[in-house]
């Protein structure tokens, strides 16, 4: 991984023999800092403008895990596209669609939300975010005593669950998240993105994708821009189909002004 700060030009020169960016942000860790419960993370007014700023000069999707709603409310800016709970839903010029999920999994995971819940009486700290067809655990502001047992008992309920249906469990920066396996992760919602810009616009030329994330439900994405796309992992891991990398989720904000100063054809 190289550290994408200095190396500034190289990434000017991909774009520049695109046609221009299509910048794909992940919102969690990339647009917010990390916060301790989801509820607190927000998008600073800088971002904010920057974010606004870039959409007004090439294709912005914000790609994420969490409900449609909420990444809505949350990020308060019109007329990108968003690709919310991790591709099952997504909305373009204000028409919202959704995927379809089989009935079978939708019951699956209701009954894993059920066993799910009153965990919450044993462990203070726990944190349960309801999403409609999915939902997510974490630890994060858990004493720190706890948490071991809690992995151990969470994984003893969810994983027989998860063997006997179509869905999936991942768990990383401490959050435990079930959703329906329905074949579609940050890679084909990237993709999805990608095809959506690049049918869109009207130039020959297509817009390379960049898409910026930080965790590792986000290598998906790494993984399928690789041939074409530049890729950018927010803090430095040892593992990583990302290309560059960036110290901190500061250093978006110094990148997304940089990209803003680069002269650009209009879309
Ligand atoms: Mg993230």
């Amino acid at each position: 991984m190289k550290y994408v700060l200095s190396h500034l030009s190289e990434i000017k020169k991909m774009i520049e023999e695109e046609s221009g960016p299509a910048l794909l942000l992940d919102f969690d860790g990339v647009l917010s800092a990390i916060a301790p419960t989801p509820a607190e993370a927000f998008i600073s007014e800088e971002n904010k403008k920057l974010v606004k700023a870039c959409a007004e000069r090439f294709p912005v999707a914000v790609i994420t895990g969490r409900k449609l709603t909420e990444i809505k409310e949350k990020i308060g800016i019109t007329g990108l596209l968003f690709v919310a709970s991790h591709g099952l839903e997504w909305e373009e010029n204000g028409k919202h669609h959704i995927k379809p999920i089989p009935k079978e999994t939708i019951e699956a995971i209701n009954l894993a939300k059920e066993k799910i819940r009153p965990l919450m009486s044993s462990y203070p700290g726990m944190i349960y975010e309801d999403k409609s067809f999915m939902f997510a655990v974490h630890y994060r502001i858990m004493n720190k005593e706890l948490v071991d047992a809690f992995i151990k008992e969470i994984t003893s309920i969810l994983e027989p669950i998860v063997k006997q249906h179509k869905l999936r469990l991942d768990h990383n920066l401490m959050t435990f998240e079930l959703r329906p396996e329905i074949n579609w992760d940050k890679g084909d919602s990237v993709l999805f993105a990608k095809e959506y810009f690049q049918k869109k616009g009207k130039r020959k030329e297509k817009p390379i994708p960049i898409y910026i994330g930080d965790s590792d439900t986000d290598e998906d994405a790494f993984v399928a821009l690789k041939e074409n796309g530049i890729t950018i992992r927010v803090g430095k891991t040892k593992k990583s189909s990302a290309k560059w990398y960036m110290s901190d989720q500061k250093e978006v904000g110094v990148f997304l002004k940089w990209l803003l100063s680069l002269q650009l054809p209009p879309i």
